[in-house]
């Protein structure tokens, strides 16, 4: 099976009534954790890369890695998505490339940090909308800000400080035609993202299940929802870390969510804090190892665990055989011809 567009994924998902991580890479070892944990389990997957990770690996690496990966396990559906792009020349250069979905996140400004006009947003995102589909190529967009910073990327602050506003939502899916749209109902980047374990006053599902009720045919996506668990911020304290105590997204908060329209959920901080305890363990336990190998085959094994647990807590896992691949220039045809239309006043009169 080639690498498939992200539309077709979620799609999938959206008939299966199930959810599908999108995890965050940087390196071979952390590919092998998520190709080999969605083989073992049988799970479509999403494989981002954020604008900080295309330039720690000077992109190509990343990109023929995951060619590699594509290559050693055909039996995996998944998506090469470029996370957080903050222009159109950043998509545009991820879809040049080959990758088979794009995050626009126009909801910043193009220096990451600065909150944009609801306008501006629009604007950007459908110029991407306007390359990407006749490509046969993913695009995700995002409205609200999210709070924290990760990679250099984000407003900082609190989660709550712009939340999605439903109306506007509804009015950006139809102006730009994008496949997914990802919210701000209080998440954060970051292992920092809620002080105390999260009740409604901080996490916002209300507001996810009222969007979804609004705009059906697009799917949702939750940025920041790593469940930050509390083992794995202890193997990193008991050997030698420094973690302020800290709560993420709690699973039943992401299948609350999966129940009402989310199909997209990344998670990056889980697969970090399971590397760094691992790394931490070997060098406390057996300070005489000098060997990278010693240190990064346990890293990879951890973040493999993890990324696991998170496919069956999702329900992806079982449905990597569900379907074959689209090719991204059937996708085109697709929206060309106004079936993958999800425009709110196309797609409710289909
Ligand atoms: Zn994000």
């Amino acid at each position: 099976m080639p690498i498939v567009s992200m539309r077709q994924i979620l799609d999938e998902a959206a008939k299966g009534g199930y959810g599908v991580g999108a995890f965050n890479v940087n390196n071979m070892e952390q590919i092998q954790a998520i190709i080999e944990a969605a083989s073992e389990t049988n799970s479509p997957v999403v494989i981002q890369a954020s604008r900080g990770a295309r330039a720690y690996s000077n992109d190509r690496f990343l990109y023929h890695l995951l060619l590699a990966a594509n290559e050693l396990y055909p039996n995996v559906p998944f998506a090469m998505h470029q996370d957080h792009g903050n222009s159109f020349e950043t998509c545009k250069s991820a879809i040049d490339m080959g990758f088979t979905s794009v995050m626009m996140d126009g909801s910043l400004k193009e220096d990451g940090k600065t909150p944009n006009t609801f306008e501006g947003n629009v604007e950007v995102t459908r110029r991407v909308v306007e390359y990407a589909h006749p490509r046969g190529v993913t695009v995700e967009g995002e409205i609200g800000v999210l709070g924290g910073v990760e990679d250099g990327h984000g407003a900082g602050g609190s989660g709550l400080e712009h939340l999605t506003d439903p109306d506007q939502a509804v009015e950006f899916a139809e102006r730009t035609g994008l496949d997914a749209l990802a919210l701000a109902i209080g998440t954060s980047h970051g292992a920092y993202k809620f002080s105390r374990k999260p009740d409604g006053s901080v996490l916002k599902m209300d507001l996810l299940i009222r969007i979804h009720s609004m705009l059906p045919h697009t799917h949702l996506v939750m940025h920041g929802s790593s469940s930050v668990p509390k083992d794995l911020q202890d193997i990193v304290n008991q050997y030698g870390g420094k973690l302020k105590p800290t709560w993420g997204v709690p699973v039943e908060e992401i299948q609350l969510g999966i129940k009402n329209g989310v199909r997209k959920i990344n998670v990056d901080t889980d697969s970090r804090l399971a590397i760094t305890g691992a790394i931490r363990k070997v060098f406390t336990e057996s300070p005489e190892k000098f060997d990278p190998r010693d240190y990064l085959k346990p890293a990879r094994e951890a973040m493999k665990k993890v990324v696991a647990l998170r496919m069956t807590e999702f329900g992806q896992a079982g449905h990597g055989k569900d379907y074959k691949a689209i090719p991204l220039a059937e996708m085109a045809k697709g929206y060309a011809d106004g079936r993958l239309d999800t425009r709110p006043s196309l797609a409710a009169a289909r």
